[in-house]
C-alpha cells in the first residue's frame, strides 16, 4: 500500500561536471588579453577584465591607436648614451640643449624620477640615470649600474662643458642611502662638488605625524632663519607687537620706538 506523503523528486544538477571542466566565461582572446593585462604593475586580474571589457567598448580606431604606440616606443625608444634616459634620439634633447647648465649633473633612481624633478621645473642641469640602487643582497652591484659612465663624464680629463656640481637625488631607502654615500665617495675623489637633496618635513604636515627618521633629518639639516632685510633697514628689526598679540608685519617700526634703528 501507498503511504500518504509529499513525494520528493531529486533533480541532478550537472555541478559535478562544471567543477571538473575548466572556467570558460569569455572567448579565448578576451581572456589572453585579460592575462597579458594583469601581469602589468598595479593590475590585478578585476581591473585587468574591467579594462579588456573597456577597450572592447572603444571605436576600433581607438584601439589600434593604442596597439601602435605600445609597438612604437618598444620599437623607437631606447636609452639615451649620456643620461640613460629614454629617448628616440642619441643624444636626447636634455643632453643636447646648449641652454642648460651644463655644470650640474643631478643623479637620479629611475627615468620616472627624472620625470618628477624636471616637471617641477625647478632644476635646469643635466641628468644621470642610474637604473636602480645597489642591493647586494639583489644581486645588484655597481656594475649593474650606470656609475661608471657617471665617473667618466666628472672630473679632470672629460669632454665638454666640466662638471662643477654632482646632485645625488637618490631615494631615502637603505639601499639609496648606501647608493648615495658609494657614489658621494667616489665623486669626491674626482675633485668636484657633491650634494644631495634635503631631507625633511614634508610641507603642510603636522609634527604629531611625523616618523622618528624623518624628525631628526630635519633636526640635523635645520636653517637659520635669516633677517628679513640688510642691515640698517628697519624691516630687520621686529614690528611693534599688534595689540591682539598678533605680529603686524606690515608696520615699520616708528622712528625711535624700542626696536628701531
Ligand atoms: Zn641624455
Amino acid at each position: 500500500m501507498k503511504r500518504p506523503g509529499i513525494s520528493v523528486k531529486v533533480i541532478a544538477f550537472p555541478f559535478t561536471r562544471c567543477r571538473k571542466a575548466p572556467l570558460q566565461q569569455h572567448p579565448p582572446q578576451i581572456t589572453e588579453l585579460i592575462e597579458r593585462l594583469a601581469k602589468l604593475p598595479g593590475l590585478g586580474r578585476k581591473s585587468a577584465t574591467r579594462l579588456s571589457l573597456y577597450i572592447l567598448k572603444r571605436p576600433e580606431e581607438e584601439v589600434k591607436a593604442l596597439a601602435a604606440s605600445l609597438v612604437a616606443v618598444k620599437e623607437e625608444i631606447r636609452f639615451c648614451s649620456v643620461c640613460h634616459d629614454y629617448t628616440d634620439r642619441d643624444p636626447c634633447p636634455r643632453c643636447s640643449d646648449p641652454k642648460r647648465d651644463r655644470s650640474t649633473v643631478c643623479v637620479v633612481e629611475t627615468p620616472a624620477d627624472l620625470m618628477t624633478i624636471e616637471s617641477s621645473g625647478l632644476f635646469r642641469g643635466l641628468y644621470h640615470v642610474l637604473g636602480g640602487v645597489l642591493n647586494p643582497l639583489s644581486g645588484i652591484g655597481p656594475d649593474e649600474l650606470n656609475i661608471q659612465s657617471l665617473l667618466d663624464r666628472v672630473g679632470p680629463g672629460t669632454e665638454g662643458d666640466p662638471v662643477a656640481e654632482v646632485l645625488l637625488a637618490t631615494g631615502s631607502s637603505p639601499e639609496g642611502e648606501s647608493t648615495c654615500s658609494y657614489l658621494s665617495d667616489h665623486l669626491k675623489a674626482k675633485g668636484v662638488t657633491v650634494t644631495k637633496l634635503a631631507r625633511g618635513l614634508p610641507a603642510g604636515m603636522d609634527l604629531e605625524f611625523v616618523d622618528g627618521g624623518t624628525l631628526k633629518e630635519a633636526l640635523e639639516h635645520r636653517r637659520k632663519i635669516p633677517w628679513p632685510g640688510p642691515p640698517g633697514d628697519p624691516g630687520r628689526y621686529p614690528p611693534p607687537l599688534h595689540p591682539s598679540g598678533l605680529w603686524n608685519l606690515k608696520r615699520a617700526p616708528a622712528p625711535g620706538a624700542i626696536g628701531s634703528p
